[in-house]
């Protein structure tokens, strides 16, 4: 039997790490629990371009308006400026200082600043284009070493445990057993959903559990059908997750082509105008000429600076039986990254007492209808600190500690997966309309009927939710695109 923890951490990517320490830290006893048995496993061991930082001709102002303006004005200002304050002093602190993460550096030893699309200015730090890994290793590492946090990994969480007014802890399914493990405090560090769509860039088990977690719990959820789609994944059919050719491939002067050679990029910034523009651009390619992918041209670049540059793509793909030295790499545009979700204050605190929310699952307000490049990971591990401490303040424990009798649902086949994901991929995707998102409803209802009560009912309740976010939602907004917005009644904004 598990020792009672004051605190419940679900998740252990940089949101949950940083909750776990934080909570830690102010004397709590803590339980990290994971769903897969690598608790390294999450989207953030796959981030690639970097984490914000402040570079010397960066001020926090500016980053509040390049958030905000990147978020299509629909963030919550108090939420970005929350982020500018209290992000870059907890990156040094944590991230440079104490865990000495290997960010990439100059000839004179500063940190080395890289520029990504709508940033004023050059303010992000990264380790080559595998950051994320590097700050998955170390917030991994520094929970192993904390003595008030046990990870649990393998233990995915079914429900959360509501107990009058509060959530009382989880149920969750480890060691082939159902347990459910009471906390004064949960935080849902979950994750996003990408996959829920036929290609994303996330892993397979980024399903939206978090979310579904707390609709079920009755906490507030808002905002879901901001999807961020990434214009540029690998195109590799059958792998189950599109590997991400970062955007600094075309930062670098790559172009996307045709299955002819030719550019088909319809916009004066061409191959290099904003994320959602290129998607829907090769989206509409891809209709038109039935390419099932675009390929993105990088060969002027010498080999040996491309194989330094990008050593993580070059190598993936070389696996995959791409040289990017000699031949455009084939690129679909994939689901990416989840800016709505589970509501929170500036605390992490979510409707419900005794929840809290932080990373790609909550809905903190920051993206407003687009996500800046490379806030993600510094919302995560800022909100992650926030709901840590906050959920480690003394509350009341109103379930005890026990096993229970209740199996684990069974497992949707995988033909009911791959129906959701080209459902998903379909009506919800990178172009949507009325038409289109009530097709793809009546076919979710067709889904719950039938698989409703196996594994596969909570990503539907998730799927349902981005649907009829869509549906209500009759503009074009940041990374929501209806392609019958009206022009003048609703505003169409791309
Ligand atoms: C390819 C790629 C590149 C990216 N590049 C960048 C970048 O350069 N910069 C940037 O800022 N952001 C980037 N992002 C986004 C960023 O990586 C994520 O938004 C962020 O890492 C999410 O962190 P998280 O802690 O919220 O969730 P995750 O890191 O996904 O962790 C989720 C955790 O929750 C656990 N979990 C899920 N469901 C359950 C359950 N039911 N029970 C128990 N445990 C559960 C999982 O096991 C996992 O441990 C990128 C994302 C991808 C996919």
């Amino acid at each position: 039997m598990l020792a009672a923890a004051d605190v419940i951490v679900v998740g252990g990517g940089v949101a949950g790490c940083s909750a776990a320490l934080a909570a830690a830290r102010r004397g709590a006893r803590v339980l990290m629990l994971t769903k897969l048995p690598d608790p390294a496993e999450s989207n953030t061991r796959y981030a690639q371009g970097g984490i914000i930082y402040r570079s010397p001709d960066d001020s926090p102002e500016l980053l509040v308006e390049d958030i905000l303006e990147a978020g299509a004005r629909a963030g919550n200002r108090e939420a970005a400026e929350v982020l500018a304050a209290e992000g870059p002093p907890l990156v040094r602190k944590l991230l440079v200082e104490e865990l000495e993460v290997p960010f990439d550096r100059d000839e004179n030893g500063s940190l080395h600043f890289t520029r990504e699309g709508a940033h004023s200015v050059a303010r992000v730090i990264h380790h080559r284009d595998t950051t994320g890994a590097r700050i998955q290793h170390a917030l991994g590492q520094a929970v192993a070493n904390e003595e008030r946090v046990e990870v649990l990994p393998g233990a995915r969480v079914l429900d959360l445990i509501v107990s009058g007014d509060r959530c009382a802890g989880v149920r969750a399914w480890c060691g082939g057993e159902a347990v459910m493990l009471p906390a004064g405090g949960v935080v849902l560090a979950t994750g996003g959903l990408g996959g829920l769509y036929r290609h994303t860039t996330n892993p397979p088990s980024a399903t939206g559990d978090g979310v579904a977690l707390a609709l079920r719990a009755g906490a507030a959820v808002e905002d879901l059908h901001y999807v961020q789609f990434h214009p540029t994944a690998l195109y590799e059919p059958g792998s189950g997750r599109s590997f991400l050719i970062s955007e600094a491939v075309r930062g670098e002067g790559g172009v996307l082509l045709d299955p002819d050679g030719d550019e088909f990029v319809d916009h004066p910034l061409g191959s290099l105008a904003s994320r959602d523009i290129v998607a829907r651009e090769i989206q509409a390619m891809m209709e038109r000429s039935g390419s099932p992918c675009a390929f993105l041209d990088i060969t002027h670049r010498p080999a040996s600076w491309l194989k330094t540059r990008f050593p993580a793509i070059y190598t993936h793909c070389l696996r995959a039986g791409i040289d990017i030295t000699r031949e455009p790499i084939p690129v679909v545009p994939a689901a990416h990254y989840s800016c709505g979700g589970v509501i929170t204050d500036v605390m992490g605190r979510t409707t419900l007492p005794g929840l809290w929310a932080a990373g790609e699952v909550a809905r903190t307000g920051l993206h407003g209808a687009n996500r800046l490049a490379s806030t993600s990971l510094l919302e995560g591990l800022v909100w992650g600190w926030h709901a840590g401490e906050d959920a480690a303040r003394p509350h009341p424990m109103s379930v005890p500690n026990r096993r229970v009798v209740s199996p684990l649902p069974e497992a949707a086949p995988q033909d009911a997966w791959q129906r959701l994901r080209e459902v998903m991929w379909e009506y919800a995707g990178i172009v949507r309309s009325e038409e289109g998102l009530r097709g793809g409803l009546a076919e979710i209802s067709a889904l719950e009927h039938e698989y409703g009560t196996s594994d596969i009912g909570d990503p539907l309740l998730v799927a349902r939710r981005i649907m009829e976010d869509a549906l209500t939602d009759t503009r074009s907004r940041g990374c929501h695109y209806r392609e019958d917005a009206l022009v003048g009644g609703g505003i169409h904004a791309g």
